[in-house]
């Protein structure tokens, strides 16, 4: 045992439908994956190649739990995302054999402080901290590809209080879970217990304490959380 300064911080896991837990090692973010989204963020959706940014392992909110609203922000978005756990690792991997790094798939939501996101974007500014913030992953069970197979269509919906704000297809991303995770692995070597939300569906919007959250994915899973 290394003489630890402090004791090191306890893995963060994400459980899985079969019962285990899937260790996270990274959260990798696809920006812009759906047209329609682009278009109403103001950008133009024609198919430049995804980019990325990250969230810390730590900021995931695990299966249901209470979702802290974040401060410094009057503007907390949702995104409805579906994630790709990586079982595999890998560099450089060809679109043709990229489904084989996959573990399973989840239902995620990328929580945006879209005010600071805003502000980053104008004054060309990084935006980890409009991303990255603690508590901004909200994800449901991780569903073994084996059992589910690899989702490529399929209705992605997320309902505030009741009420459907987001509502798109899978077939509808612009760049499908091959090519990212082959475009993904081009710049960083992945790793088993990577995971990446692939991008959101039209339909972005501010939540407040006490909404109640509900994403689902057709054939991957449901997610609940409620904001306090
Ligand atoms: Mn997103």
């Amino acid at each position: 045992m290394p003489d630890f300064v402090f004791a090191p911080a306890p893995p963060v896991t994400v459980a899985v439908t079969d019962g285990r837990q899937f260790p996270v090692r990274r959260v990798f973010c696809v920006g812009r994956n759906y047209a329609a989204h682009a278009r109403e963020m103001g950008n133009d959706p024609n198919r430049e190649p995804p980019f990325f940014f990250a969230k810390p392992a730590d900021a995931l909110v695990p299966g249901g739990q209470d979702t802290p609203y974040p401060s410094e922000t009057k503007n907390l978005h949702h995104e409805i995302e579906l994630v790709v756990a990586i079982g595999t690792g890998g560099q450089s991997i060809n679109v043709s054999q990229a489904l084989s790094h996959v573990f399973g798939y989840a239902v995620g939501i990328d929580l945006t402080r879209r005010d600071l996101q805003d502000e980053a974007k104008n004054l060309r500014r990084p935006w980890d901290l409009s991303k990255g913030f603690d508590a901004s992953a909200p994800i449901g069970s991780i569903a073994p590809a084996s059992v589910i197979g690899h989702p490529a269509t399929g209705r992605i919906a997320l309902s505030v209080n009741g009420k459907t704000r987001q509502e798109g297809d899978l077939a509808d991303q612009i760049w499908a879970v091959p090519d990212i995770i082959a475009t993904l692995s081009r710049f960083v070597a992945l790793e088993p217990g990577d995971l990446i939300f692939t991008g959101t569906p039209e339909g972005v919007g501010a939540i407040v304490v006490g909404d109640v959250l509900e994403g689902e994915i057709a054939g991957v899973g449901r997610l609940r959380t409620k904001i306090v």
